[in-house]
């Protein structure tokens, strides 16, 4: 009556380049072990996994298959972008404290609300570690990002900030101390900060 089962789904399908087999479609796929009780998943024993599968040749890929760069991206030098201001934060909130399972799979979850693009676990490590070999704080990333962003823009980062951080209900002081100094790290007023907090669930 105990066993064992990947419990799968769908988080998205679209086209996109196989590796294998060209332009053609694809599903974004979600996978976690679950301990079962009479085939029922009770408890996650392993971290949530995220591929592409292609639907031709059934082939699954890593999610940063669907962002292979394309040449006009290659050019050096090229501008910081939203997303890149996004993920960016959000590694830098993680680094503040610990980093549980929780915290990544709420980062990529609102990475791709906001986004539409999947954020993989390797992406995710690697601007993390990025951010604490440049020892790049929050206030000193957000004096200058704050200034690229629109005032939209500026909100969708606080949500997710705080999104990221208050996983589970649970805020760390270190993290809480950040989360305190947003709005004026951000440049934008209490009241659209507390709605931005508000929205924040809805990332999740
Ligand atoms: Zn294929």
């Amino acid at each position: 009556m105990i066993g064992t089962m990947n419990w799968k789904s769908t988080r998205m399908k679209g086209t996109f380049d196989c590796p294998e087999c060209g332009p053609t479609e694809f599903k974004l796929r979600e996978s976690r072990p679950f301990l079962t009780f009479y085939l029922i998943p009770v408890i996650p024993i392993g971290g949530m996994e995220v591929y592409v599968q292609c639907d031709k040749c059934n082939e699954s890929f890593e999610p940063s298959v669907l962002s292979i760069a394309k040449p006009d991206e290659l050019v050096s030098g090229r501008q910081r972008t939203y997303d890149d201001d996004l993920l960016t934060s959000i590694a830098l909130m993680l680094n503040a404290d610990a980093i549980g399972e929780p915290n990544i799979w709420v980062a990529q979850r609102v990475y791709w609300r906001l986004t539409n693009q999947s954020l993989s676990r390797s992406r995710l490590g690697s601007e993390c570690s990025q951010m604490r070999s440049s020892r790049m704080s929050m206030s000193s990333f957000l004096a200058t990002a704050s200034e690229r962003l629109d005032f939209d823009e500026r909100l969708s980062v606080a949500s997710a900030l705080f999104a990221v951080a208050a996983v589970e209900g649970k805020l760390s002081p270190m993290r809480s101390k950040i989360l305190q100094r947003l709005p004026a790290l951000l440049a934008v007023d209490e009241s659209a900060f507390r709605e931005s907090v508000e929205e924040a669930v809805e990332l999740v």
